[in-house]
């Protein structure tokens, strides 16, 4: 009998470590790997984390499913247990770049006075702005108007150059949930003058993402997928991801037309029409179709 696996990222007194979610409860996978003998054979380091899984090649459904039933034959199971309230960290905490979509949706593209585009936009998102579930938004004091934007990202599974769309989906390890939390009043400004969305979109703190990394062969349609923002409980955001203007294996093979894209990477693939202002005391949700619920809380800055 299978059961439903995700991975995780969380902090412990030794640091990062690496999360199992088996039908709602929590496991510690790096111990889990660390007592089992087949995970010796894969080259992987005492104390992995998820990027190590990633960038070993390792880290795709049937490999978490071996680990678990490894676990659950043994006692490891019953001493791997974590309790539910876990330090998470994002999915991946050290991507070397994060690439997100601008527009993607063709009624966001219209609600701030746009035109749908006819090729991808891209833009980048300073990996330093990466915070874990539970972890609080801060407002900054230079922006009056900070948004929320629920998206799907895709976490890159294999170093991806110049890849065409029909091999595309080979270089995703997994999707996650992230909140693209951008400065609206500063990225309006930037507009206006031609310049960079950067800034507005890389404050500490405005790139929520996880908790949960679900691999690849778990989801087997990313388009068809319903995506939805609450703040306080009332949905803003619903919507589904095969709105996208521009898919995946696109997304994929332009990127890696440019740039070569490496294991832990991520793209987030755009959000839907709904965004709207956050205020301090303000609890945010994006919720994914399969994926999950990424809960943050914003404060004053
Ligand atoms: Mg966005």
């Amino acid at each position: 009998m299978s059961v439903a696996l995700k991975a995780f990222s969380y902090r412990s007194h030794e640091g990062e470590r690496a999360g199992l979610w088996v039908d709602g409860a929590l496991f510690d996978l790096t111990w889990i790997l660390a007592e089992w003998p087949e995970a010796s054979e894969r080259d992987l380091p005492d104390r992995a984390t998820l990027l190590d899984l990633i960038e070993r090649g390792v880290f795709n459904l049937p490999f978490l499913q071996e680990a678990w039933d490894f676990a659950s034959k043994t006692s490891l199971a019953h001493k791997a247990k974590l309790p539910e309230d876990v330090d998470f960290l994002p999915p991946v905490t050290r991507p070397q770049k994060i690439i997100c979509l601008g527009r993607n949706y063709a009624a966001h593209a219209r609600e701030g006075g746009h035109e749908v585009p006819s090729e991808p936009i891209f833009f980048a998102k300073a990996p330093s702005a990466l915070i874990g579930h539970g972890h609080a938004v801060l407002l900054p004091p230079q922006s009056k108007r900070v948004d929320h934007e629920a998206e799907l990202a895709v976490v890159i599974g294999a170093t991806a150059k110049a890849v065409g769309e029909e091999d595309a989906w080979n270089y995703v390890a997994g999707y996650t949930a992230m909140n693209d939390v951008t400065a609206r009043d500063l990225q309006k400004q930037d507009i206006e003058k031609g310049r960079p969305w950067f800034r507005s979109k890389s404050f500490d703190t405005f790139c929520p993402l996880g908790p949960w990394l679900v691999p690849r062969e778990a989801i087997p349609d990313p388009h068809n997928l319903r995506l939805e923002m609450r703040v306080n409980g009332e949905v803003r955001q619903s919507a589904s991801t095969g709105e996208m203007l521009f898919r995946i294996p696109r997304l994929i093979a332009e990127i890696s037309s440019h740039m070569t894209l490496y294991p832990g990477d991520i793209i987030s693939t755009g959000t839907p029409q709904g965004i709207s202002p956050i205020h301090d005391g303000d609890v945010m949700e994006v919720e994914i179709e399969g994926i999950g619920t990424l809960r943050n809380p914003v404060r004053a800055g």
